[in-house]
């Protein structure tokens, strides 16, 4: 799958390309639309449990910050290159736009394989790479959050650094996806699969389809597989397939989400939670149902796979799970999608929430950050449905030509051409 998601990575630029043309923008503004603003690289000598010093890579790409400060996780993968990271700081800078909020887009990481590192490494690895990356950081520059491979934890200790390399400075407003103990948010760990779920939600109205009973399969039983399946659940959707890496689990009647999640959280794959029929992993793509969620890796779906479909529609769960290819191809077949950009927006909406509560020094209830997201995706869905049936265009380029408009806006306000 790391070979499609690679393969996939030129698609941001055929998206924006296709909103650029449906805007009618000049080859110049594109050229600085698709150019990033900033690309660092770091050396990052760690001292190993055993005494040897290994030496990472370490990555900040910011590519837009004409709405504002740049906004985008932290992966630490071993195949992760500047490529990757130019894409992905890109679909960061559409995704704050299409989502309205004050945030351009920006990616980086570590080309380390986080799962054989030690604890102790990881906080000597992430306190190197924060004051490595330091100059480039800040509250109202570059505001990084977790991503593969990082979590809250790893932004504990990011953010630590921080308060170092810029004393007096408020650095739990340079980094987000904290604890939230140590001022991160409430609402933080369920907003991506909520949005999911909203986004299903307001589709399936669009298409004139009935929420209740509608069939789900979901790829991906992680942070946002989960709550999406929960609150799909909640809304009285049939889900009927998950998956994870090790197998997918198949019920015709409905799978039991909070027992699949509380067996999950125990340590149990999903295929051996006894609570449906065990299937092989990948032939969850297969099932017939009304909606595909998938929720787990880039490039999921591809020319290899695309046939296999047989879902009504598909909510784009985890970042770019659909080739480029393969969207002609499932479009061609009358499939609507949602994209990423809209479909797990809400994970940075709440991540918007979590630097105006650092701003604020004051923290929402659990209760305002749900109700805000909802607003704030009920108004982006809005727009995009909109857009995409006065235009007669997909939700994609409908979501891509809302948020290229609204930076090209900025820039022009700014003067920035
Ligand atoms: P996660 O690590 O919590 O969960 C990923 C899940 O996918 C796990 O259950 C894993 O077992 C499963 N998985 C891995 N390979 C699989 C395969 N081949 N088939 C089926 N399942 C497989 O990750 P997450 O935070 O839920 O993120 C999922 C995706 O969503 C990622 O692409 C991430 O970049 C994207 N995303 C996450 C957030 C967020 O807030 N967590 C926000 C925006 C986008």
């Amino acid at each position: 799958m790391q070979d499609k998601a690679k393969q996939n990575t030129s698609c941001v630029e055929s998206y924006l390309q296709s909103a650029i043309d449906f805007l009618g923008l000049d080859e110049e503004r594109a050229f600085q639309l698709t150019m990033p603003e900033r690309e660092v690289t770091v050396d990052l000598p760690l001292r190993m449990d055993d005494g040897r010093i290994a030496n990472f890579r370490g990555y900040r790409v910011q590519h837009n910050s004409a709405r504002g400060p740049c906004k985008g996780g932290l992966r630490y993968h071993p195949t992760v290159m500047l490529d990757e990271f130019r894409e992905l700081a890109s679909l960061m800078t559409w995704k704050c736009a299409v989502a309205d909020i004050p945030f351009g887009g920006g990616k980086g990481g570590v080309d380390c394989e986080a799962a054989e590192l030690s604890a102790g490494e990881k906080m000597r690895l992430t306190k190197t790479l924060a004051e490595r990356l330091a100059p480039v950081i800040g509250e109202d520059t570059d505001i990084p959050a977790p991503d593969v491979g990082t979590g809250p934890q790893e932004m504990a200790w990011f953010a630590e650094a921080l308060t170092r390399c810029k004393p007096g400075d408020n650095a739990w407003a340079m980094v987000t996806g904290k604890p939230v103990n140590l001022h991160g948010s409430k609402g933080r760990v369920q907003a991506t699969g909520r949005g999911v779920a909203n986004a299903a939600r307001r589709l399936l109205e669009r298409e004139d389809r009935p929420l209740s009973g509608a069939t789900v399969a979901i790829q991906g039983f992680g942070t946002v597989g989960k709550h999406a399946a929960l609150r799909l659940a909640e809304f009285g959707c049939r889900v009927i397939a998950v998956s994870d890496s090790q197998g997918a689990l198949a019920a015709e009647k409905g799978i039991d989400i909070p027992a699949v999640i509380e067996a999950k959280d125990g340590g149990t794959p999903v295929a051996e939670c006894d609570l449906g029929e065990p299937l092989g992993r990948d032939e969850l793509i297969g099932i017939e149902c009304d909606l595909l969620i998938p929720s787990a890796l880039g490039g999921a779906i591809h020319t290899g796979n695309e046939e296999n479909v047989r879902a009504k529609m598909i909510v784009e769960g985890a970042n770019q799970p659909i080739t480029c290819e393969a969207e002609s191809k499932l479009t061609a077949r009358g499939i609507t999608i949602v994209p990423d950009i809209i479909g797990n927006a809400g994970g940075v909406i709440c991540s918007y929430f979590e630097w105006v509560q650092n701003h604020q020094r004051h923290a929402w209830s659990e209760s305002r950050v749900l109700d805000e997201l909802d607003q704030r995706l009920d108004r982006a869905w809005d727009a995009v449905s909109c857009r995409a049936r006065d235009a007669n265009i997909s939700l994609r380029t409908a979501a891509y030509s809302i948020a290229v408009n609204r930076v090209n806006q900025a820039l022009e306000l700014r003067g920035l051409t």
